[in-house]
């Protein structure tokens, strides 16, 4: 790749991705200019698996990467395995530091994040956080993310494209079915016949999974919750008062 012909990002980048309607084509568009310093970046949810999928459909190399808290369902690690020999692909594991998840157990315990929002903060960041910004820092240019308007409250103003500033680095955030309703999504699975984590289509006694992260954090909703409910469940009494429920992986950087 003509790596040192690319141009370093700026807001140009989200002018013109905003003036591509087709999600297929932004994909396609950058993917072809930026190879491998363009990635999807996914937890293996709905349109994270629609955006593999539509990428796969393009034709062209494409790259892929999940963060590995190394406390995900079983579920989901098989799960990741099915979409790796449906779509041909190595899907990257990008994992937590282990050195800082030794000491972080040792200081605070294995379930820290039961005891404060500022421990789970500092399990996601340590998880989660850390191996994300390893990631962007070392060599990507775009990242492609599944988040959509409707997936909570603190996701209403989730735009098309954006710059994200990373340790003095400018990175090109594309979220391409930001607009996209839940039927849409729906819609567009079934009619692809795109592989679903099978806890995603899973009832048990009326409660389900709408979303999912680390196995202790997450746990199924009832009919009626809100989305993110199932997140961090404990922490349920403080949304009020304006916990947002967020990992840290879109909200920090
Ligand atoms: S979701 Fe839970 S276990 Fe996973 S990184 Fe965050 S606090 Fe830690």
């Amino acid at each position: 790749m003509a790596e040192n012909c690319l141009p370093e990002i700026n807001s140009r980048f989200c002018y013109e991705v905003r003036q591509i309607d087709r999600p297929q084509e932004i994909l396609f568009q950058m993917f072809k200019r930026f190879e491998e310093r363009a990635v999807i970046i996914t937890s293996g949810q709905l349109t994270g698996m629609i955006i593999t999928h539509m990428a796969h459909e393009n034709g062209i190399p494409f790259r892929v990467c999940t963060i590995d808290t190394l406390r995900l369902f079983p579920e989901t690690y098989t799960f990741l395995e099915k979409v790796e020999a449906r779509y041909g692909i190595q899907i990257e594991r990008i994992k937590p530091d282990l050195e800082n998840v030794d000491r972080m157990v040792n200081l605070h315990g294995e379930f820290l994040f039961f005891d404060s929002k500022d421990k789970q903060e500092h399990c996601c960041h340590t998880r989660k956080v850390e191996p994300l910004e390893r990631l962007l820092r070392e060599n990507i240019d775009v990242w492609f993310s599944g988040l959509r308007r409707d997936q909570s409250e603190n996701r209403r103003s989730v735009p098309k494209a954006q710059i994200v500033e990373r340790k003095g680095r400018s990175i090109l955030k594309i979220n391409p079915l930001f607009d996209w309703t839940e039927k849409q999504v729906r819609d567009f699975i079934k009619e692809h016949d795109i592989p679903i984590n099978p806890l995603l289509v899973s009832r048990m006694n009326g409660q389900f999974y709408d979303s999912l992260g680390c196995i202790i954090c997450t746990t199924p909703m009832l009919p009626g919750e809100s989305r993110r409910a199932g997140r961090w469940r404990w922490q349920n009494v403080q949304v009020e008062e304006g916990n947002k429920k967020e990992c840290g992986l879109h909200f920090s950087i």
